[in-house]
């Protein structure tokens, strides 16, 4: 699978229908395809799914705080958020029995 910019992309497919339209030419479906094709690879990255983990107690001052374990890179954190503030998986996953 390769990705591509849907806005760019809709962007270029207007642009030539209107020169088309302009010029008096056909817009074909084999003018989409071009551009298509050309239009540039985009990096992203998969959303990672994970789920905290109790993990030991740790001494914060002079209290004793549970850690939470992310499930996905075992980074620690005293507060359990929505995603993980070391390697941002988002934290939606059902935790299993561990
Ligand atoms: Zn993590």
């Amino acid at each position: 699978m390769r990705l591509i910019d849907e806005e760019l992309v809709m962007e270029k497919v207007n642009e030539c229908f209107d020169t088309c339209d302009q010029l008096d030419l056909h817009f074909t479906a084999q003018d989409v395809i071009d551009i298509i094709k050309s239009a540039p690879t985009v990096e992203a990255e998969p959303t990672r799914h994970g789920h905290w983990i109790n993990g030991s107690f740790i001494i914060i001052g002079s209290q004793l705080v549970p850690e939470k374990i992310c499930s996905v890179c075992g980074a620690g954190t005293i507060e359990a958020s929505d995603f993980c503030g070391a390697c941002g998986a988002k934290m939606d996953e059902e935790a299993k029995d561990e």
